[in-house]
């Protein structure tokens, strides 16, 4: 922790009084209005599920701009954003470095469907900074991204069982839209309609942090199973973190069967620091994958392997994959500029301890108060958990019950001018555009809306 960062959060959170009053609901009028015009165009209103506001209270936000920590919605309401597009955007809101470097490639046009130098140029920041891949491919989204690392993993291996975690996402590709059953070791039941449970049957689905649990799913499916994927840190259903020790193990039972290792680092990526949590575990993954910060808010994924792995893919191997819009010239500039202020020293350092402190200052006031909530937090990623466990470590261990108070937390938080993910199952981001001024002002709302919540425990 650097000390001027120490400094910046002095002080006894724990005697400290607070508001316990709730505020009256900011006006939410003209989001109300484009919400219900939304709603005749599409499916719940929204292009993505979450974004509809079904586990929180109010219609959804309805963003009109966003500028470094700050977004403001149709009716002219500022928050202080810590969703950030739900991770891309670790520079904040349209920082100038990017916004710049994408102007300019623009002025010569936005897509040729054949290869720039912008490609290569992405593509030397990552690998010359990443120990992990020597051969990259760029897609359009992370889903993407995963359901081609998948497929290159069985055209690799030559086989087609994927083991999953129970709470790990990883974009909508079918054979991924599964969830465990009941048992240990299952085969997965699809969690969407519309996916055969044909495919799901080649997805098996097990408990994270359980070494028992893959050992008895390779021994089930001794010599059928061609990867392991696993969010490099859980993120998208609460912040599951998981012991070294069980990815040190994880990496162990892969190589003993032959299987692949795949790190989903959508979100990780370029977060926890430039190589993501492969770099924070010192792991090993075979392939990885990329997205959100990659494109620095334009569509971007990225899948990445060793040259030998990567030889399988079309048109140098069997395993066919390819995108109209892959390694488009705008998205390359994005993430070529956002990449490069990534990788000024002190960064991560800065942006992290910043965002730890951030984190403890709210976690010694709850403790003070002998609330039941955590905030779990690594890098600039940060949950805040209604619960009284040291550890959430498996998608089993949250209580589901604990996200009614998510909902209220939510909507007191809003009108207070903070924007959260609009789930108690998201996690938040700082971002480097949060100031000390800022991440106080947000720290001072979230203790009395802690107030508020614990009123009648
Ligand atoms: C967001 C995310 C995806 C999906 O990426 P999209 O760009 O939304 O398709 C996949 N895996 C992880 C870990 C993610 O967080």
């Amino acid at each position: 922790m650097l000390e001027s960062l120490k400094k910046m959060f002095s002080g006894n959170e724990g005697d400290m009084p607070v508001n316990t009053g709730s505020k009256p609901d900011i006006s939410r009028q003209k989001s109300a209005e484009l919400y219900e015009k939304a709603k005749t165009y599409f499916p719940g209103g929204v292009n993505s599920p979450v974004r509809a506001f079904k586990s929180v209270y109010g219609t959804p936000l309805f963003i009109q701009k966003g500028d470094g920590c700050f977004v403001w919605d149709a009716d002219g309401n500022q928050f202080i954003d810590f969703c950030g597009s739900w991770g891309p955007l670790i520079l904040g809101h349209n920082p100038a470095k990017v916004r710049e470097k994408v102007t300019e490639v623009m002025q010569n046009g936005m897509s040729f469907g054949a290869p720039t130098a912008l490609e290569n140029e992405l593509a030397e920041i990552i690998i010359k900074n990443n120990k992990h891949v020597e051969k990259i491919r760029f897609t359009s989204s992370g889903t993407e991204a995963v359901m081609s690392a998948i497929r290159l993993a069985r055209g690799y291996t030559g086989k087609d069982k994927i083991i999953k975690f129970e709470g790990c996402y990883h974009g909508h590709t079918d054979s991924l839209l599964v969830k465990a059953g009941s048992g240990l070791v299952t085969f997965g039941e699809t969690s969407s309609l519309g996916v055969p449970q044909s495919f799901a049957a080649e997805t098996v689905v097990i408990p994270l942090n359980d070494k028992n649990a893959l050992e008895q799913a390779f021994e089930q499916f001794k010599g059928q199973v061609a990867a392991v994927i696993i969010e490099g840190i859980p993120a998208n259903n609460g912040l599951l973190m998981q012991d070294q020790e069980y990815i040190d193990f994880l990496q162990k039972i892969c190589k003993d069967n032959a299987a692949l290792l795949i790190f989903d680092e959508v979100i990780t990526g370029f977060r926890l620091g430039f190589e993501g949590a492969a770099g924070h575990y010192n792991a090993k993954p075979d392939i990885v994958t990329y997205g959100k910060i990659l494109g620095g808010g334009l569509p971007v994924g990225m899948y990445g392997a060793s040259a030998e792995i990567m030889g399988q893919i079309s048109p140098d191997g069997g395993v066919y994959q390819a995108g109209t819009l892959s390694g488009n010239p705008v998205a390359m500039a994005a993430g070529i500029a956002q990449l490069t202020e990534l990788l000024r020293s002190g960064f991560y350092k800065e942006l992290n301890g910043k965002a730890e402190e951030f984190a403890e200052s709210i976690q010694r006031f709850a403790t003070a108060r002998n609330y039941k909530f955590k905030v779990f937090h690594v890098g600039s990623i940060f949950w805040f958990a209604f619960t009284d466990k040291d550890k959430i470590q498996c998608a089993d261990d949250i209580d589901p019950a604990s996200m009614e108070k998510f909902k209220v937390m939510h909507r007191e938080l809003l009108n207070r001018g903070i924007y959260l993910g609009p789930s108690g199952y998201e996690v938040g981001f700082v971002s480097a555009a949060h100031t000390k001024v800022e991440l106080e002002k947000a720290k001072r709302a979230i203790l009395e809306t802690l107030d508020i919540v614990f009123r009648n425990k």
